[in-house]
């Protein structure tokens, strides 16, 4: 790579640093695209790996693959840890890199409204080691009900509780109550897992908020039909490792999932550049920082409002945001006057289980089993990889047949639950919990 053409540094290799990436193919700079993992990852299916239905390499796809036709470009992994604007470096937790152009696309995580702390008992759903802990957390606690005496402590193992009524939460209710019911429901001797209670608890008074109400209520119908219990109008106020608290209800429960709120990289705060409520950066129109007209902030880390409505956190916005980050920044190359983003929505999807979801293309407002169709197509299109697409293809159909759940494995150090209070018992005898 020739050292006198500008070097652009990416920070991160998710939707939105990989549009930008691949945008600057052949343009006259030199890339180093800066990630934590070495791979991209469909965070769409991610629950699919949280529910057992995928295995974690269907869904991830190595970033320097991905790049390495491109000759401008690079990777290296990383974390990046602050930036310095001022002195074009971004500092990483073992170096640093210079940059003449920054494209910051680190994204965005969960946030627990402060409650840190409940984090260690509500994990959310972000990183594949995230999906991998909750199917550990759920696969083993139907181990745990199998075992226990006490019908109340079985009741406690057997009470999943997903937190947030978003599209994430949706999914991962309505995957909990098809694996209990389905996958499971001939597996076990003492429980039958058909019993379990799945809850989705949901603050704001309807789930999926950001769809048309008549969608909302739809996919609750939906959701109960496959079992799940959902509580709209019921902020969670506290939670420890059995039990979560609603309102006045205190819900016996040894699984639970937070798939509530979205809280910004910190990353950000080191721009020094103004922040929104979520710690997202408040970028100008043409995706730049204000006063720094070298640096693009892409994606779920930035913040920008469209006629006064703002552009969401999802994937194809993500895509468009790289897309034009990489177009601006061949103008500035070229001493070109900046263009302004404009989103282009091309819809929503929410799947709830099998042959159920809700969709909004276009005038189009789908619901049930064609919603669920064009879910599944638009997934299959968008993994990255054939050989994912074709994998994921065939262990859907697959599951569709059977009701089979391939990945039922539970990995992960930690023993049987990481609460689980007092050791086995000798061979032969039946260990009981305290519940
Ligand atoms: C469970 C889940 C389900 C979703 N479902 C959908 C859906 O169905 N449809 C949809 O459109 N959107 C969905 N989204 C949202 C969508 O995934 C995001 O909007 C999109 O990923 C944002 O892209 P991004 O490039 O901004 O960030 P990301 O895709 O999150 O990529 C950020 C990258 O930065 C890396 N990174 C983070 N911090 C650092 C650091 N300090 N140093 C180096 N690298 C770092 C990460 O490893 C990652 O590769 C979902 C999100 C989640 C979590």
């Amino acid at each position: 790579m020739s050292a006198e053409r500008p070097h652009v540094v990416i920070l991160g290799g998710g939707f939105g640093g990989l549009a930008a990436a691949r945008g600057l193919d052949r343009a006259p700079v030199e890339v180093t695209l800066v990630d934590r993992t070495n791979h991209h990852l469909f965070q769409p299916l991610l629950y699919q790996v949280a529910t057992a239905g995928l295995s974690p390499a269907e869904i991830a796809y190595p970033i320097r693959r991905i790049l390495r036709r491109q000759r401008n470009a690079r990777v290296l992994l990383g974390e990046a840890v602050a930036i310095d604007a001022a002195a074009k470096r971004v500092c990483l937790a073992d170096g640093e890199i210079g940059w003449d152009y920054l494209v910051v696309a680190v994204g965005a995580s969960h946030s627990y409204f402060g409650r840190d702390e409940w984090e260690a008992h509500a994990p959310g759903l972000k990183t594949l080691e995230d999906a991998l802990e909750i199917r550990r957390r759920a696969l083993v606690a139907f181990e745990e009900a199998e075992r226990e005496d006490d019908p109340e402590a079985r009741r406690r193992w057997l009470t999943f509780v997903v937190v947030g009524g978003g599209p994430t939460g949706v999914e991962m209710a309505g995957a909990f109550a098809e694996v209990a019911r389905h996958t499971l429901a001939r597996d076990f001797r003492r429980i039958d897992p058909r019993t379990a209670r799945v809850l989705l608890v949901e603050a704001g008074p309807r789930i999926l908020p950001a769809y048309p109400e008549e969608l909302s209520v739809k996919a609750q119908r939906q959701l109960e039909a496959l079992g799940v219990q959902v509580w709209t109008g019921a902020a969670v106020t506290g939670l420890d490792a059995s039990s979560v608290q609603v309102g006045g209800d205190r819900i016996a429960a040894r699984t639970v999932v937070w798939a509530a709120g979205v809280q910004a990289s910190p990353l950000a705060r080191s721009l020094g550049v103004p922040l929104d409520r979520a710690g997202r950066v408040r970028v100008l129109p043409d995706l730049t920082v204000p006063g720094q007209p070298a640096v693009y902030v892409i994606g779920d880390l930035a913040s920008l409002e469209e006629d006064g409505r703002p552009v969401p956190g999802v994937a194809p916005a993500a895509i468009q945001m790289g897309e034009h980050a990489a177009a601006n920044l061949r103008r500035a190359l070229r001493g070109e006057p900046l263009v302004p983003f404009r989103y282009r929505d091309k819809g929503s999807l929410a799947t709830i289980g099998r042959r159920s979801a809700v969709a909004v293309l276009g005038r189009w407002r789908l619901s049930g089993a064609l919603a669920w169709l064009a879910w599944l197509s638009v997934h299959i299109f968008f993994l990255i990889g054939f050989r994912n697409r074709f994998v994921v293809l065939f262990t859907w159909a697959w599951a569709y047949l059977t009701f089979d759940r391939s990945a039922r494995l539970i990995l992960g150090r930690g023993g049987p639950s990481p609460s689980r209070p007092s050791p086995p018992g000798p061979p032969g005898s039946t260990p009981s919990s305290a519940g």
